[in-house]
């Protein structure tokens, strides 16, 4: 029996290692038509031949999901969450289950699962479930059997409601680092549509350079602050079970990026790893709040109870008595706040509430800027010849974020990407 917890608590049973077991993850690009399943499934087939058991996890196909968001925004102004979650969980049924169709027809036996069937148990957050156990039996009979098993992505089932929960955008990358982990996998391989994780997203900037090795710090760092290239999630549990993740191309041969245990090596040329951006969040400033202590207590406690995600937060000093707290959160989470900021601004007297979606964060990740001083300094300087004004600025020990204007991002990612890209180098050759 395969049990595992994935809560703060560790895992109560110790999980099983299955030897030679390979999970492949597959991104929505990479399934993105029926030629394009129709690859996928030999090469499943191929990974089945040359004798490793086999587990594929397949997002939905393109842009399904972002089609039916855009359905569910067409009849409904908040959807429902329980029927949000319904309606986009099936896309990743249809590219499932076609694939489980095109590897019979090479000659091979596959099953497709839902994420329920799975044995996927999630808490019963609605559209970002997070994964607090999975039930592998039925996997594990499936590949005693010699099925190829596919596991529909990014969604699961709440152990309170017994619900189709879903696990938040990207979230297919989560349920195959679970799947590894609960199943004992030798690998966990992510293919995308980029050749690993680089230097700055790719697309943005063309010198941006390819890593051949992160950490999981670095890459929790660069996923939390916009990287979209693996959910944030599927990084907290590979770090927690030490799952070894292999990002790499589906599209093209190459070694991609492994993420894995910190590494000496990989550490002391790590002073830059990369430059992130993130344009998913909104500003929003409470304006002449009264400055005495519990006000931020209040504000916080009120939003966090909603299931509010803040991200930066900034006060500023007082003026005559009064304050202002200026935050970030995630735009998706804006029509949950507001009518908990309107209510927070008549209770406390603030003289007005300012939104703003229209901005961007930038973030300079690195875990040697802990012993570098002046990474900060060099970034605002970089910024700031771009004639790029910074908004707000925060800092862990191995990251400096600003937020800046949404059309200004990226310019202020390639200026910031220019500025340390002998840094990047250096590692890369290294
Ligand atoms: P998938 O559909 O395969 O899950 P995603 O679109 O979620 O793919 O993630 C891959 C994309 O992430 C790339 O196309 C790239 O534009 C973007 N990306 C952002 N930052 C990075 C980065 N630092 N390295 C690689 N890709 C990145
Ligand atoms: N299909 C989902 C999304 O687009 C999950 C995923 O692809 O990881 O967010
Ligand atoms: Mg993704």
């Amino acid at each position: 029996m395969t049990t595992i917890h994935f809560e703060a608590v560790p895992a109560v049973e110790a999980h099983r290692r299955t030897p030679g077991l390979v999970v492949m993850k597959f991104g929505g690009t990479s399934v993105g038509d029926t030629d394009k399943l129709k690859r996928v499934a030999k090469r499943l087939v191929a990974a089945r031949e040359a004798g490793s058991k086999v587990v594929a996890v397949l997002s939905a196909m393109g842009k399904t999901t972002d089609e039916l968001i855009r359905l569910a925004h067409e009849v409904s102004e908040q959807p429902h969450p329980r029927e949000y979650d319904m309606l986009v969980s099936t896309g990743e049924r249809i590219s499932n289950a076609l694939c489980a169709m095109a590897i019979h027809d090479l000659g091979h036996e596959a099953v497709s699962f839902t994420g329920s069937q799975a044995g996927i148990v999630t808490d019963g957050s609605h559209t970002k479930a997070k994964i607090v156990e999975v039930r592998a039996q039925r996997i594990h009979t499936a590949l005693e059997e010699d099925k190829i098993v596919l596991v529909a992505g990014f969604q699961g089932v709440s152990t309170s409601t017994h619900d189709v929960t879903t696990l938040g955008r990207g979230g297919s990358d989560t349920t195959a680092v679970a799947l590894a982990a609960a199943l004992g996998a030798d690998a966990c391989e992510i293919f995308t549509d980029v050749p690993g994780v680089f230097t700055a997203d790719p697309r943005i900037v063309p010198t941006a350079l390819k890593l051949d090795r992160v950490t999981y710090e670095e890459m929790l760092e660069m996923s939390a602050s916009g990287a979209k290239v693996m959910a944030l999630r599927s990084i907290e549990v590979a770090r927690s079970y030490g799952v070894k993740l292999r990002v790499r191309s589906t599209f093209a041969e190459g070694e991609g990026t492994w993420i894995g245990e910190e590494d000496d090596v990989v550490l002391e040329k790590a002073i830059i790893s990369g430059v992130t951006h993130d344009t998913s969040e909104a500003k929003v400033s409470i304006i002449g709040v009264p400055d005495r202590p519990g006000i931020a207590a209040k504000v916080f406690r009120d939003l966090a109870r909603a299931g509010v995600n803040i991200d930066m937060i900034v006060q500023n000093v007082s003026q005559d008595g009064a304050a202002s707290i200026t935050f970030t959160l995630p735009k998706t989470d804006v029509p949950i706040a507001e009518p908990i900021l309107d209510s927070l601004g008549a209770e406390l007297g603030a003289s007005r509430i300012e939104r703003d979606p229209d901005i961007a964060k930038i973030s300079l990740i690195g875990a040697g800027m802990k012993s570098h001083p002046g990474v900060a300094a060099d970034m605002f300087d970089a910024l700031a010849e771009a004639g790029i004004n910074i908004e707000i600025i925060s800092t862990s020990s191995i990251r400096v974020s600003c937020v800046v204007r949404a059309d200004q991002v990226e310019r202020a990612v390639q200026a910031v990407h220019d500025r340390f890209q002998g840094f990047a180098q250096a590692r890369v050759d290294g």
